[in-house]
């Protein structure tokens, strides 16, 4: 993966308010529609800040790396993830905070991805993208972007304010891994449904304190390593037992993510019950989060959890898919004997969940 770096012109004085990065990956944000190919296609950062002068008049430091060529979100990997974390990991003593420009599509994956990688996070990593190309006169990008480096610009104390992984997406601050896309056509293409968001830009920005993560206490730790051999398997009624039996023997599968009815329910046929237990008996983590996008598992609750929780299935709580897949391949990465694996998953990691 190659990146190229941009350096911004703005009006910092020698002292800057600020120092942030811009890591601009790809995305709508930066897409530009290509007459040839009658389709959108990611373009060079050099096109958006043509577009956004007045990033010019921050006084703040900024600097741009892009991907080169830029990405749609749809085609992001773990290594895309690595890379963005050794990017933040390089850079970390020279800047103040960190934005990411990333399509929408998979932005709550990699948002989630980057705070397990990222541990002892103490400044902003603020997420954000547009749903409009930034060339076109309705875009969101413009109002996206500067309130994004607004937030990681802002300290109190000398202390970045949001020492965390974030989405800022249209006017609200989200912690990154309880964000969920919900809209492909309007504005307001994030929500997090069980956490509360952690600001509200409007006229002015209103931080909500005691949602916000606290400063950590040691230095950055930052992991590379993340395990792919995993899968969700999404249950609906009438599924039938070769689909769960083909997805639960694929070569080199370690842990699943059961997306399951309710507050954590599932069929008690037989021989789901049966290829479950054969599952765990194999060593395979399955990991139980519900389908619903409010509320949370609680196995054991109704029948048709309780055996779950009898063979071994580990509860989610109130985690979204999202975050529940990408911390299935950041713990199985961490290479853990299987019980303390089983402990991790259930544990509160980087606030993705609610115990
Ligand atoms: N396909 C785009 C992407 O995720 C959509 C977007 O940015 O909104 O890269």
């Amino acid at each position: 993966m190659k990146v190229v770096k941009v350096e911004i012109d703005t009006a910092a004085p020698a002292d800057p308010e600020a120092s942030i990065l811009i890591i601009y990956t790809g995305g709508t944000i930066g897409m530009a529609f290509d007459e040839k190919a009658k389709h959108l296609v990611p373009f060079n950062f050099n096109m958006i800040l043509d577009k956004v002068p007045e990033l010019q008049q921050f006084k703040y430091l900024l600097t741009v790396i892009s991907l080169d060529p830029p990405i749609d979100s749809s085609n992001v990997t773990i290594p895309t993830w690595v890379m963005l974390a050794r990017l933040i990991e390089d850079n970390y003593e020279h800047y103040d905070g960190f934005v990411i420009l990333h399509g929408t599509d998979t932005m709550a994956y990699s948002a989630s991805a980057l705070s397990y990688l990222l541990e002892n996070l103490n400044k902003p990593v603020i997420f954000t993208g547009a749903q409009v190309p930034i060339g076109r006169v309705r875009t969101d990008a413009r109002e996206n972007l500067i309130t994004a480096l607004q937030i990681a610009a802002t300290k109190t104390d000398g202390h970045s304010l949001v020492p965390e992984v974030c989405i800022f997406f249209h006017t609200l601050l989200l912690r990154g891994n309880r964000g969920k896309k919900v809209e492909s056509s309007h504005f307001n293409a994030f929500k997090s449904e069980n956490y509360p968001f952690l600001a509200k830009a409007g006229v002015n920005i209103d931080y909500y304190w005691s949602y916000i993560r606290p400063h950590a206490t040691g230095p950055l730790k930052v992991h590379y390593h993340m395990d792919n051999n995993v899968a969700i398997l999404k249950l609906f009624p009438g599924i039938t037992k070769p689909v769960v039996e083909s997805l639960l023997h694929v070569p080199g599968l370690k842990g699943v993510v059961l997306e399951t009815f309710g507050a954590g329910n599932a069929p008690t046929n037989p021989w789901l019950i049966a290829l479950l237990q054969d599952a765990i008996n194999r060593g395979i983590f399955i990991l139980n989060v519900s389908q619903c996008d409010e509320g949370r598992v609680d196995q054991g609750r109704y029948e048709t959890s309780k055996y779950l929780l009898n063979m071994g299935v580990i509860g989610g709580a109130d985690i979204t898919s999202d975050a529940a897949i990408t911390k299935m391949m950041y713990v199985l990465g961490l290479n853990l004997e299987p019980e303390l694996t089983k402990q991790v998953l259930a544990m509160d990691l980087r606030g993705e969940i609610t115990i």
